[in-house]
């Protein structure tokens, strides 16, 4: 939980909380798993709220106490670290991004309001990373349902549909677009559709979903862009095995 930057509200992410020790703590999650047809998340909250996530819920249960429970529903497989939770007073931004698979994905994008005008200005960025994703890597996975992004306190995370975004909109810092959105897109592919079955494989998410951020420079800046992004990302070079022998 943290406080708006400007100290007007509040402003609630959940990171990553399946992954690992957290996860546990939140929902009573094991290790990785992905499930299929899924009911997820009953939350207790003030009946007042909205859900970021209206096409998705499947019910909404008053309670006694002016509470509500709120329960979504996932139809396409889903693992468990990429479920969350983030509260604050948003506004919906939303756009059509027209898909190379030929369908018309809606995407939303969820800001603080003090940044509204921010996030107006960065939509042609998400529109834009889509495309040159889907150029790489085939069409969107979860064209059926949306691409959406939240604004968060913490600096990003894949989660399935709804991304997590904090990079602030810094487009023109180092390396020349917001890598932030694109890497956590990127994971709707490498993370998302294609899931390691243990964590030990993790590395195929991150790596391959780094790579395509080298793809978006050379087709953006040309081939030194993409040897100056491999050259700075060389000090990663794995000097041990990257997988280990045991499951986590
Ligand atoms: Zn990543």
């Amino acid at each position: 939980m943290d406080k708006s930057p400007n100290d007007e509200h509040l402003f609630i992410s959940l990171e990553n909380v399946s992954l690992r020790h957290h996860g546990r703590i939140v929902f009573p999650n094991t290790n990785l798993k992905i499930y299929g047809n899924q009911h997820w998340a009953i939350i207790g909250a003030n009946g007042s709220g909205k859900s970021a996530l209206a096409k998705a819920i499947c019910g909404r249960i008053p309670l006694a106490d002016g509470k509500v429970t709120w329960r979504w529903h996932v139809a396409q497989p889903i693992s468990n670290y990429n479920v969350a939770l983030n509260i604050a007073p948003y506004e919906e931004l939303t756009a059509t991004y027209h898909s190379l698979g030929g369908q018309r994905v809606p995407v939303s994008f969820w800001v603080l309001p003090e940044d509204r005008e921010k996030g107006e200005a960065f939509l042609p960025t998400i529109l834009g990373d889509l495309r040159s994703l889907e150029e790489i890597c085939g069409p969107y996975p979860f064209r059926a349902e949306k691409h959406g992004v939240v604004q968060t306190p913490h600096l990003g995370m894949e989660h399935q549909t709804v991304i997590a975004y904090g990079n602030a909109f810094r487009e023109g810092d180092p390396p020349g677009y917001d890598w932030l959105h694109h890497h956590e897109l990127s994971h709707e592919w490498w993370g998302n559709l294609v899931t390691c079955r243990d964590w030990k494989d993790m590395w195929i998410h991150e790596g391959i979903g780094t790579y395509m951020q080298a793809l978006y420079l050379e087709s953006r800046k040309g081939r030194g862009a993409y040897r100056a992004f491999m050259a700075r990302n060389s000090r990663h070079l794995n000097r041990r095995a990257v997988a280990s022998r045991s499951s986590s």
